[in-house]
């Protein structure tokens, strides 16, 4: 092989790019992000709704190799986390290694050549050593087919795709679903919309938020002091820990958490039915717990109802319920999440012997760690399957996976492809389905799970178990691919 082996990255958001730089620090440089979209920068271009915000603080939810001191407000919203990804991927160089308007529809594996051939969209072809899927969890919005949706009247999007030449002042409109992302549209659309109707299918456990703007003084002591920087990091890094911990056994934190969220709702909501209606039927932490203060005060305003009967049909003026109400609007807008559980969809992905990955991920997608796949040399899987958490920032564990994936690199570079071995991937994901079923995602039904039941999305460990299980590149779990040239 040449002196330095050829890596397609496919997807410019947060983890991505982690992995070019990592690869880059490992003296990788043939590297080629291709990207879809018209720049870098993943979920974070692609939702623009109002409201949009992280829910893990800046200071964690940020790269550690690209320390931002000044961030506005304690949880950023998304114009400034865009403009953190741009302004580090110029600063860097790694924009230079992107290419936009380039979609991925197909990687094959050539076992005579040991090489990959990445197929886009408009049928050019290009090859690679190594292939990296960087693609997300989250960046396929999921839209429910509903009856007659296609004959409502009026605008509908997905909170993904929010089209901004409606103006929805003085127009009436339903959001569907309570999500994560309609729970930051609602309050910041609620002043402006003649009546908004929120379609409920499960009520989500809120718990306030402890957000804030920093002041241009506490921005300075953060910039003048890196090692004050490095501690809150650290602080906020230890106390998401314990959340992961208890979002994923149920454990001590989880009665304090149940509390807040008891005390957060008497408090915001007096009225009784509405508060009735805004009480989750499964345990804390099973579906994804979301943190805002201004959700519950949106949802009492008089011009607010919360619907929490079946959706039967859309119509033309609007939304018709099990209960045979026509809720008559002008917008609907759907805050219905995303195809999560669908790792990789639209890239036909094939490996040794013309497998298919989705053959191999047929009755739920699994991967070594998360990133590796048996009979697909030279493959790694960015925020794969098994690698999302409750309670904490992802950048750590995309991190975890970008530096694991530049040591593999170095390794093929060294000795030749790899390709792991069944018997390890098969023992890792038995661990991972035997935690999980332990686990408090594994009593209720959410989007962490397939159509199967099998639980692909979430890691049942820490952020700290992940980074200790990936930070060396264990060679004794793969195997050197026969037939293939060096
Ligand atoms: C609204 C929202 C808020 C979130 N808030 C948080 C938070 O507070 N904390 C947290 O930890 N996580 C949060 N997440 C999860 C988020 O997905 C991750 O934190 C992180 O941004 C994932 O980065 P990524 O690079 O893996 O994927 P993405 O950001 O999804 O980037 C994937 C990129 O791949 C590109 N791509 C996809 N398919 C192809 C193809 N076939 N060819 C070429 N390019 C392709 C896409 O265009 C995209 O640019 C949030 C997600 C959303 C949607």
């Amino acid at each position: 092989m040449d002196a330095t082996p050829s890596v397609i990255v496919i997807g410019a958001g947060f983890g991505g790019l982690a992995a070019a730089h990592h690869l880059r620090e490992a003296g990788i440089t043939d590297i080629t992000i291709l990207e879809r979209a018209d720049g870098v920068g993943g979920v974070w271009r692609e939702n623009t709704y109002p409201g949009a915000a992280c829910d893990v603080p800046s200071v964690l939810y940020s790269w550690s190799f690209a320390r931002k001191h000044d961030w506005s407000h304690r949880y950023a919203r998304q114009p400034e986390i865009l403009d953190y990804i741009r302004s580090h991927a110029r600063r860097s160089g790694l924009a230079g290694l992107v290419r936009t308007g380039a979609e991925v529809t197909a990687a094959t594996w050539h076992d005579a050549e040991g090489r990959w051939t990445v197929r886009l969209a408009d049928g050019e072809e290009l090859r690679a050593d190594v292939l990296v899927s960087a693609v997300g969890q989250l960046s396929r919005p999921s839209v429910p087919t509903l009856p007659g949706v296609e004959t409502f009247a009026g605008p509908s999007f997905h909170t993904a795709t929010w089209d901004h030449d409606v103006d929805l002042a003085g127009r009436r409109v339903a959001v569907v679903g309570t999500g994560a992302s309609a729970i930051q549209v609602v309050p910041a659309i609620v002043e402006r919309v003649a009546s908004l109707t929120v379609l409920q299918r499960s009520a989500p456990y809120v718990v306030p938020k402890p957000d804030g703007t920093y002041s241009a003084r506490q921005q300075r002591r953060f910039g003048s002091h890196p090692r004050l920087h490095r501690l809150t990091r650290q602080g906020v890094f230890h106390l998401s820990e314990q959340l992961n911990r208890t979002l994923d056994s149920d454990g001590p934190l989880a009665e304090v958490l149940h509390r807040a969220w008891q005390v957060h709702l008497r408090r915001q909501v007096g009225d009784p039915a509405l508060r009735e209606r805004l009480v989750p039927d499964y345990p804390l932490g099973c579906k994804r717990l979301l943190f805002s203060n201004d959700w519950y005060p949106a949802l009492t305003r008089p011009h607010v109802a919360v619907v929490t009967d079946a959706i039967s049909s859309v119509e033309p003026d609007g939304i018709r319920t099990s209960d045979g109400r026509l809720h008559e609007v002008d917008v609907i807008v759907f805050g219905t999440g995303f195809a999560a559980t669908d790792f990789l969809a639209g890239i036909d992905v094939r490996g040794r012997g013309g497998r298919r990955l989705s053959d191999a991920w047929d009755g739920g997608a699994r991967a070594h760690l998360g990133m590796a796949v048996p009979e697909f040399p030279n493959f790694f899987v960015l925020y794969g399957p098994n690698t999302n958490l409750g309670g904490s920032s992802i950048i750590g564990m995309l991190e975890a996976q970008a530096g694991y994936v530049a040591r593999a690199a170095a390794h093929v570079r060294d000795r030749g492809p790899v390709e792991v071995r069944r018997d390890r991937a098969a023992a890792y994901d038995d661990e991972m389905q035997r935690r999980l079923g332990e686990s408090v995602w594994s009593s209720c039904a959410s989007w962490y799970r397939d159509p199967s039941g099998r639980i692909t999305t979430n890691w049942p460990g820490t952020v700290r178990e992940y980074q200790r299980r990936t930070a060396a590149f264990d060679a004794s779990d793969f195997r050197v691919v026969e037939g293939a040239v060096r």
